[in-house]
């Protein structure tokens, strides 16, 4: 079983990489990517501990670009992660993530909401490469009694629209397949039906996009039938993955979302098509 969208304590998943690779083991994967937000941290820990299962492990990363003030997530995968170029974006994009976390902590206070953000930052800052986000606040939210759940909380304060919602500042979906191209990756669209950007889907396949998440936990069937004709005109390929977090933590478990075999081969394929020129 192939999954290719996967979290840990990096970004915003639950499990550290140890309890990944359990879960992983568990759940009978034999092809897996960890796509933390922005970060690389866990990909070494997880080849090593996955490779004693003979599971194989794809570098792989969620890259989070803007367009017109909204997010667009991006995966990456076969990157080249010890690339100097490539760290140095992502370490620029969670430099933006601690801004944005602090400017929201700030919304929730002037509504009489406290959150010890200094306390989470520290906390991202004791393991180099931890990307922060909106979760970390969620879950702080929780515990104070703010909200009920995560997903409370992203209703009622830190989803678009909320009280404590800050815009986000970072690169375009364009300058992102460039820089994953540079570092011999390929680049897939996440979720389309989560991100509701269909109208960059062409101009993107017309730049060099190689493929579109269309097996997702947030793709029912239909869904799903729509976004694999849509990567068939456009003449990309299909990626596929469960973007599991963590038992309760969103709708994804992990075993239920799987990439078919051949369409595995074909995001290889496409990989072998890219030229690599690494900054260092
Ligand atoms: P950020 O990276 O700070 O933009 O936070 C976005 C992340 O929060 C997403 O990648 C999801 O993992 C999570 N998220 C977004 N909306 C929700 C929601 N309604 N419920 C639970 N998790 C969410
Ligand atoms: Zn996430
Ligand atoms: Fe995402
Ligand atoms: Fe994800």
């Amino acid at each position: 079983m192939i999954d290719l969208h996967l979290h840990t304590t990096a970004s915003d998943g639950r499990l550290t990489p140890a309890a990944l690779v359990d879960r992983a083991v568990a759940a009978g994967l034999t092809t897996m990517a960890v796509t933390d937000h922005d970060t690389t941290a866990s990909i070494d820990e997880v080849t090593q501990l996955a490779d004693t299962h003979g599971i194989r492990v794809v570098p792989g990363i969620e890259i989070t670009a803007v367009d017109e003030g909204r997010d667009v997530h991006m995966l990456a995968y076969f990157i080249e992660h010890h690339d100097a170029g490539l760290q140095a974006f992502l370490g620029a994009q969670r430099e933006l993530r601690i801004t944005r976390v602090r400017e929201v902590a700030a919304r929730l206070a002037a509504h009489g909401v406290a959150v010890d953000v200094e306390a989470l930052l520290a906390k991202a800052r004791a393991k180099p490469g931890t990307a922060i986000g909106r979760p970390w606040l969620a879950r702080a939210l929780v515990r104070a009694g703010h909200a009920v759940s995560v997903a409370d909380a992203f209703d009622r304060w830190l989803g678009q629209g909320q009280p404590a919602f800050v815009p986000r500042i970072g690169p375009s979906p364009f300058d992102v397949l460039g820089t994953v191209h540079r570092v011999g990756g390929i680049v897939s669209f996440a979720h389309p039906y989560v991100t509701k950007k269909d109208a960059l889907l062409a101009p993107l396949a017309a730049a060099g996009l190689d493929a579109i998440e269309v097996y997702h936990s947030d793709h029912p069937a239909d869904v799903r039938e729509r976004y694999h004709v849509m990567a068939d005109t456009l003449g990309v390929a299909v990626s596929g993955g469960s973007d599991f977090h963590g038992t309760g933590e969103t709708r994804a478990t992990l075993g239920a979302v799987w990439l078919p075999p051949h369409e595995f081969a074909a995001l290889e394929a496409r990989r072998a098509s890219i030229s690599t020129t690494p900054s260092a």
